[in-house]
């Protein structure tokens, strides 16, 4: 009978120190001896990254986007091997492989590449070969053969891309918290775990700073019907299971995006510059036309990028954060949102809503308490308890 087959991600925590490492081998040893096919997907060491993106920048502040991915793609392939060595060591057979060793196709996208195809044959004859099969995560390569990366945090992407194209029965994503939370534990301490969170959801807090799971992560799982399930290297549970088409919560969770910025400029200029963010690949996260001017939100730092091309047009590029609700209530809680926060005298820059969202602009150094703030009153305490979830009409 053909032996279930697990994926297995590990993010930069979780591969930080060769004592990490261990526990990480522990639990892929743990699904082997379980009886299962084991794919893993690694992250660069915590902090590794950051500091090779810190290296690129002290050259530029825009560096070249192809020599980018050639230096970023380096730090996964640190930690591959390290995990492959320390299997070995274990007694159990183990190869790692970079993303074009694993044949992970891209679009050309430099610095935020979409997979377009993975051909898992090598993966697949390494299993047959009972082998544990290490892959760098992030990272792919373009139809020329040149390195490509998914965007920060993208080896969730890498994960789940290779459960769907290997038809796993479960893909892990193991991180340094034992599941989703309501909102970032680190944040907000009385945050909840939730046992079960439905794709909608998950996609709009993903979308909105939630960075537990990478948001390509989780439309791909999605679209694929992967079985996804987010669960702590360093604590034994069942985590969080991410399934499902409707939510039923009021309010499901509360997502921050640190690190945006607002630029604002004349009237005149949004469409010139909307453009460029377009040309320059760059997000634009929301438009806003005030009577006396014009701005876009943007994250801070694509920045550098649109102040090469479009300096002499911009007004101002304040530092803002952003704090998202989610849930079917969501929308309707704008009002009591500023409510709450002008009582603690919280000022709130900018509002938009979606069918399951109301997010808000604020100060970066308010963020915070405001998330504690709605998280007590909307999720926390009794609040929203009598309300009842819209009933949808089939006709
Ligand atoms: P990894 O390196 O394992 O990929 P990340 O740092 O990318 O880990 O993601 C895990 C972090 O996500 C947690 O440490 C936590 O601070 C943060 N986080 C933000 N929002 C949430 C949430 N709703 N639930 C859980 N963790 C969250
Ligand atoms: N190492 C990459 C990052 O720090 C990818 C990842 O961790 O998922 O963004
Ligand atoms: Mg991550």
């Amino acid at each position: 009978m053909k032996k279930p087959l697990i994926v297995q991600k590990f993010g930069g925590t979780s591969m930080g120190s060769i004592e990490t490492i261990h526990i990480v081998a522990e639990h892929i040893i743990k699904a082997k001896n379980d009886g299962n096919q084991v794919v893993v997907v690694v992250s660069a060491m915590s902090g590794e990254t950051n500091r090779l993106v810190a290296l690129a920048q002290q050259i530029d502040s825009v560096p070249t986007a192809r020599e980018l991915d050639v230096l970023l793609s380096a730090g996964e392939q640190v930690s591959m091997a390290l995990l492959a060595m320390t299997l070995n060591k274990l007694g159990f057979a183990a190869r790692s492989l970079t993303g074009a060793q694993a044949n992970i196709v891209t679009d050309n996208l430099h610095n935020d590449a979409t997979i377009k195809n993975i051909d898992t044959r090598t993966i697949i004859e390494l299993l047959e070969q009972d082998q544990i099969v290490i892959v760098a995560g992030f990272q792919g390569v373009n139809e020329n053969g040149d390195i490509t990366t998914l965007g920060r945090g993208g080896s969730d992407t890498s994960a789940v891309t290779l459960a769907g194209a290997l038809k796993a029965d479960e893909c892990q994503i193991f991180t340094d918290v034992d599941g989703v939370y309501s909102c970032d534990p680190r944040v907000v301490p009385n945050a909840q775990k939730l046992d079960v969170v439905d794709f909608p959801s998950m996609e709009e807090m993903a979308r909105k700073g939630a960075k537990v799971l990478h948001l390509p992560c989780v439309q791909y799982a999605w679209d694929n019907a992967v079985p996804l399930r987010v669960l702590s290297t360093f604590d034994v549970n069942e985590g969080s299971l991410i399934k499902g088409e409707q939510g039923t919560k009021p309010v499901c969770g509360i997502a921050i995006q640190r690190d945006m910025a607002l630029i604002t400029i004349e009237h005149e200029a949004l469409s010139n510059l909307q453009k460029h963010c377009q040309m320059l690949g760059i997000e634009v996260w929301s438009v806003i036309e005030d009577t006396e001017w014009a701005g876009v939100v943007i994250k801070l730092d694509a920045c550098a990028k649109l102040k090469l091309v479009f300096s002499d047009k911009i007004r101002n590029s304040e530092h803002v954060s952003l704090l998202t609700t989610v849930g079917l209530q969501a929308p309707s809680l704008v009002d009591r949102s500023f409510a709450l926060l002008a009582e603690h005298d919280i000022n709130i820059h900018y509002v938009s809503t979606t069918s399951q969202s109301s997010m808000l602009m604020l100060s970066p150094e308010s963020v915070n308490s405001a998330a504690n703030i709605l998280h007590e009153a909307f999720i926390t305490s009794d609040e929203l308890l009598d309300f009842q979830p819209r009933q949808v009409s089939l006709g």
